[in-house]
């Protein structure tokens, strides 16, 4: 077997009110000089700008908006500021990966503070960018540090944290997939798939106290995507959190859906748990609960693109999935999704 370097965040805070920490993590990590701190309008009032009356003083922090999560901003941000030995993501799963972006790239820290736990992301190595029309599924380093605010967090909006709680329930069928992979020869690792399979349980089983925002929901809902971007950087890739249910939501993107990728990934799920034999009333009943979109009117994409995603996906990377072990045709699809009643 290949030997592989793993590659973790070194602080994780969860917590209430964990934001006004961040001095003293820097100080802890040792980070000293310029902050740039990340975030968008709307964020910039629930973190952002706290962050930097935070630093004030002590640091010197500039805080930039970000306008979208693309290549170009990355690029247009890296230049414009004189490197600094840290960056700051505050904000949703756009502006952490342009932080993480733009880290890589100057080879600084990065510290997530997610304002949503919409999505695995905001402890990932994986940063998701868009070029143009396409979105770019890319590889950069997992943040230094993570602060995960439970205050924060518990207010996000009920859209976002569902989706999130999809992301993480989509690993259910990711796993399976990697699995399938496993007995072709490809390289899996029992932990990070346990791990990964963990986050999905724990959603699953703390749906309701989710659904009602009760803070041991939220924080059972944040401490499982943080795990599950951990899945990922325990094997060095998306594996353990990405199957064909990640590849037709990649191809719902394509095809220019406007829905959150959790939402697209948890529908994805019931669809591939169907073809994969695994119970996919449960997923669904999950999603449902947790007010996830379960069926194509409640994700607003046409029925003709759902179709042609199913039948796209298998084309957005080489990843041996159920789509490949039992190919599906237009047919099929049609009668998959009326049979899991998303049509
Ligand atoms: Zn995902």
């Amino acid at each position: 077997m290949e030997p592989h370097i793993i590659e973790l965040p070194r602080k994780i805070l969860v917590g209430r009110n964990v934001i006004g920490k961040i001095p003293e993590l820097l100080k802890t990590l040792g980070i000293e000089g310029r902050i740039l701190i990340l975030s968008d309008k709307t964020t910039r009032g629930i973190a952002g700008g706290k962050i930097q009356d935070l630093l004030t003083g002590n640091f010197e922090a500039d805080l930039e908006i970000v306008k979208e999560s693309s290549l170009k901003e990355a690029e247009r941000i890296g230049k414009s500021c004189s490197k600094p030995a840290c960056i700051i993501g505050a904000g949703g799963g756009g502006v952490i990966d342009v932080g993480k972006k733009i880290s890589a790239d100057i080879n600084s820290y990065f510290i997530s503070v997610p304002t949503a736990p919409s999505h695995d992301g905001i402890a990932s190595e994986r940063m998701s960018l868009t070029d143009g029309n396409v979105k770019h599924s890319l590889r950069g380093n997992p943040p230094t540090a993570i602060v995960a605010d439970i205050e924060i967090l518990m207010n996000a909006p009920c859209r976002l944290i569902a989706s999130g709680c999809a992301d993480a329930i989509s690993n259910y069928t990711a796993v399976f997939d990697w699995r399938l992979a496993r007995d072709r020869g490809e390289y899996y690792s029992d932990y990070a798939g346990n791990l990964a399979l963990l986050s999905a349980r724990t959603v699953m089983k703390s749906a309701e106290l989710i659904k009602e925002k009760k803070e041991r929901g939220i924080r059972n809902l944040v401490e499982a995507l943080i795990s599950s971007g951990i899945s990922m950087s325990l094997v060095g890739s998306s594996r353990p959190a990405s199957g064909a249910e990640h590849m037709f939501s990649h191809a719902l993107d394509m095809l220019g859906s406007q829905a959150l990728h959790g939402e697209q990934c948890g529908l994805g799920s019931i669809l591939t748990a169907k073809l994969q034999g695994q119970d996919w009333n449960m997923i669904r009943d999950k999603l449902k609960t947790i007010g996830a979109p379960v069926t194509v009117r409640e994700l607003g994409i046409e029925k003709e693109n759902i179709i042609k995603a199913l039948l796209d996906a298998k084309k957005i990377r080489k990843r041996y999935t159920i789509l490949d072990k039992k190919p599906l045709d237009r047919e099929k699809a049609l009668e998959l999704c009326k049979a899991t009643g998303v049509l």
